[in-house]
């Protein structure tokens, strides 16, 4: 097998190597190599303690945030490495964090605290790769499978569940029959996990491009981690809801809209309640509101007012993906339909086509000077500008003080 390391890589290894500690490329990066996918970080471990590292990288930059876990952030030429000292997990005992992490000199006890087996390989360019648990086959067959007994190691630590679900929505690989078994019996462990963390595996998951597929599989675990009992009295169809996930562009904001479309206004809440960002739950309430409007034949001058460029391209896409989803033989119509609603938008945005009051031909002194105070000085402006992103006036000076004039009288 060829790996390549980015050389900062290779030579924090051989420092490490050169003071005679073992040291490894290990985990995701390893993982994505065997499949044949650029990776996208690289972290490394080693037999050396936090100390022993320290004295390695003492003439480099080192970043110590980690160091009680065993992690030492080393600059290497400008790249930021994280370097962990093997570790071995103690007991789990309230089923998120070991109760006591022992650093070890052997890099298979590492690898064995490790969750997947596509996870628990290490490699180094004078060692090879270190597979004691057989992730290149795994990885061969395409199959996201537990590192030891799986009960156990859900139970130990139950994000692993949606890890699981995470690899296997990214990558398209299923799960093994046992470890599958393990997630539909363990997930309740899932309701001690922070919401955080929760959260930031749902949009990883969300993001693979076999979400929906994996989802459907395990409707009890997205069950037990999305707060449903906000969406009681809505008449969501989960199935579909699904589908229109691994149709929808992978974009976080739109496949969030594209599952909780049916949810309509309780989409906030149940964003928030996973304490996702302000700025994402925004976006995705707005989609979700706006693609119904886009089914009403609004003038698309005036869905650009109302979402501006970027969620107006989101919100196009998001009701594609409603569309092919509810008329799947129609396909190839609603994809024309769309890139030319797109191209549409596309113009408008280009052609800086008047769709905020900043771009009103005029102001509020225009108003202010025939007369109008206060209040009903920012209602006229906005009249004006839904009638002219309605077409139903130009954006011409003179066209817009007329009609303000009018709507006084
Ligand atoms: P990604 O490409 O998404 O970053 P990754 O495999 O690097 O994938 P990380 O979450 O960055 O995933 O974790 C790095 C490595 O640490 C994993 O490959 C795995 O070996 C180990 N790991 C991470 N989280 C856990 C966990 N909860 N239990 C056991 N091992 C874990
Ligand atoms: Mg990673």
């Amino acid at each position: 097998m060829n790996f390549f390391l980015p050389k900062q890589v290779v030579r924090a290894i051989d420092a490490l190597e050169a003071a005679g500690y073992a040291a490894y490329a290990v985990g995701g990066c390893v993982r994505d190599q065997v499949l044949g996918i650029m990776p996208h970080d690289y972290d490394v471990c080693t037999a050396a303690s936090p100390e022993e590292m320290q004295r390695v990288f003492e003439n480099q930059r080192t970043i110590e945030t980690g160091l009680k876990h065993g992690t030492l952030t080393v600059l290497m030429g400008g790249m930021p490495l994280e370097i962990t000292t093997f570790r071995q997990d103690g007991d789990y005992l309230d089923g998120r964090h070991p109760e006591t992490v022992r650093f070890t000199r052997r890099v298979e006890d590492d690898l064995s605290r490790r969750d997947f087996t596509i996870n628990a390989m290490a490699y180094s360019p004078t060692r090879g790769l270190c597979d004691p648990f057989g992730g290149r086959e795994d990885c061969a067959a395409g199959i996201i499978r537990c590192v030891g007994v799986a009960e156990k190691r859900l139970e130990e630590d139950a994000l692993r569940i949606l890890r699981a679900l995470r690899f296997s929505a990214r990558l398209g690989f299923p799960i093994e029959e046992h470890t599958a078994r393990a997630i539909h019996e363990g997930k309740a462990g899932l309701l001690r996990i922070s919401t955080e963390r929760i959260s930031s595996e749902l949009n990883g998951l969300l993001l693979g491009g076999h979400a929906g597929e994996v989802l459907a599989e395990y409707p009890d675990v997205l069950g037990t981690v999305l707060p449903l009992r906000l969406l009681t009295g809505h008449e969501v169809d989960w199935p579909c809801s699904l589908r229109r996930i691994d149709y929808a562009a992978p974009d976080l904001a739109i496949r969030w809209a594209a599952l909780l479309l049916d949810a309509g206004l309780e989409t906030a809440g149940v964003l928030r309640a996973l304490k996702m960002p302000v700025k994402l739950t925004e976006n995705v309430s707005h989609l979700v509101r706006e693609c119904r409007a886009l089914d009403r034949d609004v003038p698309m001058q005036e869905m650009l007012m109302r979402l501006g460029p970027d969620q107006l391209r989101q919100c196009l896409l998001l009701r594609q993906a409603d569309r092919v989803v509810r008329q799947p033989d129609q396909k190839e119509t609603i994809e024309a339909d769309t890139r030319e609603k797109l191209r549409e938008a596309e113009m408008l945005i280009q052609g800086n086509a008047c769709c905020t009051l900043g771009q009103l031909a005029v102001n509020g002194r225009d108003m202010a000077a025939l007369g109008l105070k206060g209040k009903a000085i920012g209602q006229t402006l906005n009249a004006l500008l839904l009638a002219v992103v309605r077409s139903e006036i130009p954006n011409e000076k003179e066209a817009l003080m007329k009609r303000a004039a009018s709507m006084q009288a």
